[in-house]
């Protein structure tokens, strides 16, 4: 589902994504993690564009995204990004975060667009909240309504940035749960996270990163109990 082909990026001479060769077949999770500065947000961002790459092709569904004749937004309705902060319009109500998009950008009728906002944000926990505004939600709440947008224009991939890394301790779980229930839909998911007990139950490969390089790519159990390079045993005894 997503390809990424010997993709190299530098922002001026840091060159910080050096030869990366990467596939996600369907309906697979991928966690990816390594330390700060590694290069995962610049990784997960090429992947809808929102870094340009100076090496290399990424390919989501068939489509290079990077090309020039792609259709932009067309491609990121097809990719839901969920970052730290959850970027919601502070002005809209819940529902009307959800809706806005598929009404703007897929021509939706509003009724209907705010129909599926409401059942999105009830299989979210948020049954209760459809008319309040990002200020009266609580950090896991707002990242939910976030998880919903991205939802609503039914991409093919999701990818999050560290989606809990904003959030209280006691909110971290309702976000994970979200995304796991995801991942047993089928959902083909990349996901840059901290969180290495999510990571092991959840992924179907652990890829780690150092240096702007992917250093290993193993299975959660391979990969916990067995790490292969130095850099990857070194990054483990810190966080573990
Ligand atoms: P973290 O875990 O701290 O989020 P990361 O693995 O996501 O780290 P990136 O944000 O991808 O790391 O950064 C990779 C490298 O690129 C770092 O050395 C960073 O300083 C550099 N970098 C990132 N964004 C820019 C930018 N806009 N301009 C210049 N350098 C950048
Ligand atoms: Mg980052």
């Amino acid at each position: 589902m997503i390809q990424i082909n010997q993709v190299n990026k530098s922002y001026g001479h840091v060159h910080v994504l050096k030869d990366i060769q990467l596939e996600v077949p369907q309906s697979h999770v991928y966690a990816l993690i390594g330390p700060s500065g590694a290069g995962k947000s610049t990784l997960i961002r090429s992947i809808n564009a929102l870094e340009s790459i100076q090496g290399g092709e990424i390919i989501v569904d068939g489509i290079s995204v990077h090309d020039k004749k792609t259709n932009i937004n067309l491609l990121r309705s097809d990719i839901g990004f969920v970052f730290q902060s959850f970027n919601l319009y502070p002005h809209l109500t819940a529902v009307e975060n959800v809706a806005i998009a598929p009404i703007q950008v897929k021509k939706v009728p509003k009724e209907q667009a705010e129909e599926k906002a409401r059942a999105l944000l009830t299989s979210l926990g948020l049954g209760e909240k459809f008319g309040s505004y990002p200020a009266q939600l609580s950090g896991g709440q707002q990242q939910r309504v976030a998880i919903a947008r991205a939802l609503a224009m039914d991409p093919k991939v999701m990818l999050f940035d560290e989606p809990t890394s904003a959030l209280d301790p006691e909110m971290i779980k309702e976000v994970l749960d979200a995304i796991r229930n995801l991942a047993s839909s089928g959902m083909t998911m990349v996901v840059v996270t901290h969180e290495m007990g999510f990571a092991r139950e959840i992924c179907n490969q652990i890829v780690f990163m150092a240096d702007g390089k992917i250093v290993e790519v193993a299975p959660p159990e391979t990969f916990f109990t067995n790490p292969q390079s130095d850099r990857a045993k070194d990054f483990l005894s810190k966080v573990l």
